[in-house]
């Protein structure tokens, strides 16, 4: 099979196909047409967004043939070399294991030379904010007298660790996330063009897995490409991704924070049955409710690589409890990860898990929203699979943003107030940072 590795072959190459960023790219290439270059950009954002494919961008612009130009023609040896990384004036260097300042006076030193080939030689520090204090001091006489025709692009995902003096000589692109949805569209498109077939479910995973980095997504597609052939099923994906199905999570997720624990030790039972793992279930459910937990505090737009058909499962379920229930569950679930890591016995501790959940969300709702309790016991006691829906006072508008805008529930949630919501999400990203990711 001829087959380019995904990975490499839809990496963007160019401004236009850089996702999401036009409010970086327009910029940059307006800034290229009009000949105002600048000696140094930082690009600070998450990882996997475009950052170092941008500035590889930047360098063919800069350096192709047919330039300055915003759009390189990607056949001149300048940019063919720029994208097989074997250009000599582009020169990336990796600031978490280069961070000290012997690296960055030898790159003084170079910096000195003129370019080898190209018209511009431009330097891409990756991880910058890596840098030694003293690093940094090297760097700036550097960035205060720049050699001409260096350019210095550093990439960071925490700009805030860069020193001010360092800050205020870059021009400075804060990349974004990638929403869920272009990214799914693009590798489904790239998949269609490779003759890939896999359905939106399967893409909904990867993007999830993916931690919304683009670059880890299309090496998920490459590696699945290789498990699975050209024909990809979504329990292929799950397989491989070892995931556990979104319908189980949520009806785990529900029976414990309706604090139906028979009903929840069953679905245990049966996904253990299934050949789940316990851990791998209890990192499933630790991530389930982190995004349960963001829906019920109203910032469902900080959720990246979720379906449509997952955010309504969310949206139902956490409209039936209230958000302190689920963050006291989060916990629960993360202390028996931590529990399990220390080499307890993985499913006990998750079957006791399961159990003081369902006890405390039946003890916290039934002290906190009586009337949707009185219907969790009565269903909790009662007959057959319930059709639930939330109570409209949990309602939201997919429009509506920022927890600011449920001051007309206060009266029914005393716990609700925008401080202690703050104080939920602030908490709850603490927790995901200590959860592992299986795969970056
Ligand atoms: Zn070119």
């Amino acid at each position: 099979m001829s087959y380019l590795v995904f990975a490499r072959k839809w990496r963007p190459q160019s401004f236009d196909e850089v996702l999401a960023q036009d409010h970086v790219t327009v910029t940059l290439k307006n800034a290229i047409q009009s000949g105002r270059i600048g000696h140094s950009y930082l690009f600070a954002g998450p990882r996997g967004v475009g950052k170092t494919t941008t500035a590889r961008i930047l360098a063919k612009a800069l350096n192709c043939e047919q330039g300055p130009t915003a759009e390189p023609c990607q056949e001149c040896d300048a940019c063919l070399s720029i994208t097989r990384g074997s250009y000599l004036d582009v020169l990336e260097i990796d600031g978490a294991s280069n961070r000290g300042i012997d690296e960055i006076r030898d790159l003084r030193e170079k910096a000195r030379y003129a370019t080898s080939a190209g018209r511009y030689k431009i330097y891409i520090i990756d991880e910058v904010h890596m840098l030694t204090t003293e690093a940094f001091n090297a760097l700036l006489k550097i960035l205060e007298e720049p050699p001409s025709g260096v350019i210095f692009v550093f990439a960071t995902t925490q700009p805030r660790k860069v020193p001010a003096t360092i800050l205020s000589r870059c021009q400075r692109f804060d990349f974004r996330r990638i929403p869920a949805s272009v990214m799914t569209e693009y590798i489904h498109s790239a998949a269609e063009k490779e003759g890939i077939s896999i359905d939106s479910n399967s893409l909904a995973l990867i993007c999830r897995a993916s931690g919304g980095s683009l670059r880890d997504a299309l090496s998920i597609m490459d590696q699945l490409v290789s498990f699975a052939g050209k024909e990809i099923s979504s329990d292929q994906v799950s397989d491989f991704l070892g995931v556990v199905e979104n319908d189980l999570l949520a009806s785990l997720s529900e029976a414990v924070l309706l604090g139906k624990q028979a009903r929840a030790l069953g679905i245990v039972a049966n996904a253990m049955d299934e050949g789940y793992g316990v851990r791998e279930l209890v990192e499933s459910m630790l991530h389930y409710l982190r995004k349960l937990l963001m829906v019920a505090a109203g910032a469902e737009k900080g959720l990246e690589a979720v379906s449509e058909g997952e955010l309504e499962l969310l949206r139902r379920t956490s409209g039936m409890v209230s958000d302190v229930t689920v963050l006291n569950v989060l916990r629960i679930f993360s202390g028996a990860l931590s529990e399990i890591r220390r080499g307890g016995l993985a499913r006990v501790v998750l079957e006791s898990a399961v159990m003081s959940g369902a006890k405390l969300s039946q003890a916290l709702e039934l002290e906190e929203m009586p009337e949707v309790s009185t219907r969790a016991v009565s269903e909790a006691s009662g007959e057959s699979e319930p059709v639930v829906q939330p109570p409209d006072r949990k309602e939201k508008a997919p429009e509506e943003e920022g927890p600011g805008e449920r001051t007309d529930e206060g009266k029914n949630e005393p716990g609700s107030t925008r401080k202690e919501e703050e104080e939920v999400s602030r908490k709850v990203f603490d927790l995901f940072d200590a959860i592992p990711r299986d795969r970056s």
